[in-house]
């Protein structure tokens, strides 16, 4: 038997360990699993180039669970480890990769940073008050037995091993019992280890074994496009929201130059803002689960979209700042922008019947994206679509800004020449004004969401040649041609004491009262307000801009 001190200057690391990963405990069994994945992909590379001429046997990784003994363990057939193995990789590099996370993150409060620097191993001492590594490498060399209860002292022998690869037995301490309890660890597996490529059962020593792996080792994203039908898309995305409703439609990203990234982005069905739920995208380095916070890496407008993405170029291990930084992930987001874009102008050159189906849906992504991102707002300004409102509360055809000028230009350009866009945020309370505007020829379009308001006001810059106007506003003042006011009964001293009495009773010097005879006119009277002090005054409402 050897014993000796483990080779490290701080006297005793774990505490620093615990305190740095203390919000993030569960994640030692991410950190076990994917050691037991890379040495079950190590030993089929090996295979794979006749190194390793054995039987590879069943290559499965098992966690068996034994509330009992209040034990954990982690079992893999992969190569293994040979006693100086673990001295050189167990012993002595986590713990100047130790050292280093030491001196650089001391006094941060950054957690998530182990695996980083070679320190996932230890990990399990968040949650064991001891843990015992029996190994049995590929190669021929003794079965080795390492032990250690967290104090920097560990102690190595021969052990009886006989089976080929890694087992990690946890002795879970007082305060992590909960990674005892059976469901705890499903969850952490089922959070983790969904889609890792080796097969992964776990065992329970209390209840019957599981016939099926936790994970499906070959999720639809590393398949190739080809191979995948419209079925396979639809069942892949309810594997991810078992209670989501079925996507709008997808996008399969697959790139290898100059950054490696994999991964299927779903649009879901979304009519009301209240049922935006952000973080839905996961990210994951080859296969293994990274985080479900994908700011940076997806352009914020997407962030309302599903899914997966896989890149082996985004570290397992990432801290915010760092992503920030990352050439490749800038990259990243703009290849996601630019496929996005790509995708639904496809779809809306080759099936615009279902484009205009599905913009309900999809007219926050698209607004949102031109609001925030300038490569996107051009290419969307081709498909963003405005549907006409009509008298009585019915709609008329979409209109892209193209369509709706060569329709409108006629009648609605204001003194500057630009093109005036009459909008309705309320076809019902409005209707009587949209009947209005539709006998003098004009074209309302519904802006009626609650984006709408931010929408119209950043468009007004970028569509450099288009002002929109709300159809209860001041539209003529804005129009060159003026419509002449049809025929008064009144007389003008009868109009103006009139006016007088209606200005009396409107809370706002800035609100116009346009008497337009009692004739044929189902609108008497028309009360309007300018449309740019409604807009302050909407702006003020709803708590400024
Ligand atoms: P990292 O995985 O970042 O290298 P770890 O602390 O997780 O850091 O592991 C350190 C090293 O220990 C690994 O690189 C590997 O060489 C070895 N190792 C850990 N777990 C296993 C295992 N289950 N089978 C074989 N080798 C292992
Ligand atoms: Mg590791």
């Amino acid at each position: 038997m050897q014993k000796g001190a483990i080779r490290v200057q701080t006297e005793n690391i774990f505490p620093i360990i615990k305190k740095f990963l203390y919000s993030d405990h569960e994640i030692f069994l991410r950190e076990l699993i994917s050691n037991a994945v890379d040495a079950t992909r190590k030993l089929k590379t090996l295979a794979g180039v006749g190194e390793f001429k054995g039987d590879l046997g069943d290559l499965r990784i098992e966690v068996r669970l034994d509330t009992e003994a209040g034990t954990l363990t982690i079992s893999d057939r992969g190569i293994g480890m040979s006693a100086d193995e673990v001295d050189k990789y167990i012993n002595q590099v986590a713990f100047s990769g130790a050292e280093a996370f030491v001196k650089q993150y001391k006094g941060q409060d950054e957690a998530n940073m182990i695996g980083h620097f070679g320190l996932g191993f230890y990990s399990a001492f968040m949650v064991s008050s001891r843990v015992e590594l029996f190994s049995k490498s590929w190669q021929d060399a003794p079965a080795v037995r390492w032990e250690c209860d967290g104090s920097p002292e560990f102690v190595m022998e021969e052990t009886a091993k006989t089976e080929r690869g890694t087992d990690i037995v946890l002795h879970i301490n007082e305060e992590s019992r909960e990674f005892l309890e059976s469901a705890r660890i499903r969850g952490v597996l089922g959070k983790f280890c969904r889609f890792l490529p080796v097969p992964i059962y776990f065992v329970d020593k209390e209840s019957k074994p599981d016939d099926k792996p936790v994970n499906n080792t070959q999720p639809a994203w590393i398949k190739k496009p080809s191979e995948l039908t419209p079925q396979d898309y639809q069942d892949f995305y309810r594997e991810l929201y078992p209670f989501g409703e079925p996507p709008l439609f997808w996008i399969h990203l697959n790139v290898d130059y100059p950054f490696n990234l994999t991964g299927i982005l779903y649009f879901p069905k979304i009519k009301h803002s209240y049922e935006i739920q952000k973080d839905r995208i996961q990210l994951y380095s080859n296969q293994v689960f990274v985080t479900d916070e994908v700011k940076d890496i997806v352009p914020e407008f997407l962030m309302l979209l599903h899914g997966v993405i896989d890149s082996p170029d985004i570290p397992l291990n990432v801290s915010r700042s760092y992503l920030q930084g990352d050439p490749n992930v800038k990259k990243i987001n703009n290849h996601i922008t630019k496929k996005v874009a790509d995708k639904l102008e496809e779809i809306f050159k080759n099936d615009r019947k279902a484009f205009e189906e599905k913009w309900e849906h999809i007219a926050l992504f698209v607004k949102y994206g031109m609001i925030t991102d300038d490569k996107f707002f051009e290419k969307a300004s081709k498909f963003h679509l405005m549907q006409e409102a009509l008298p009585g509360g019915k709609t008329g055809p979409f209109h892209t800004l193209e369509t709706y000028r060569q329709e409108a230009e006629a009648l609605q350009k204001n003194k500057d020449g630009k093109l005036v866009v009459l909008y309705t945020t309320d076809p019902v309370q409005q209707d009587s004004y949209i009947s209005d505007a539709a006998a003098k020829g004009y074209k309302v379009v519904k802006l009626d969401t609650l984006i709408d308001p931010s929408f119209i006001s950043q468009m007004e810059p970028k569509w450099e040649d288009v002002q929109f106007t709300r159809v209860d506003a001041d539209i003529t003042d804005n129009l060159i041609d003026k419509q002449e006011k049809s025929e008064s009964v009144l007389s003008q001293g009868q109009e103006n004491t009139l006016k007088e009495i209606f200005g009396l009773q409107l809370p706002d010097p800035h609100i116009k009262v346009e008497l337009k005879g009692l004739s044929a006119d189902a609108q008497p009277v028309v009360v309007t307000r300018g449309e740019m002090m409604r807009r302050m005054k909407d702006m003020a409402a709803a708590g400024g801009p």
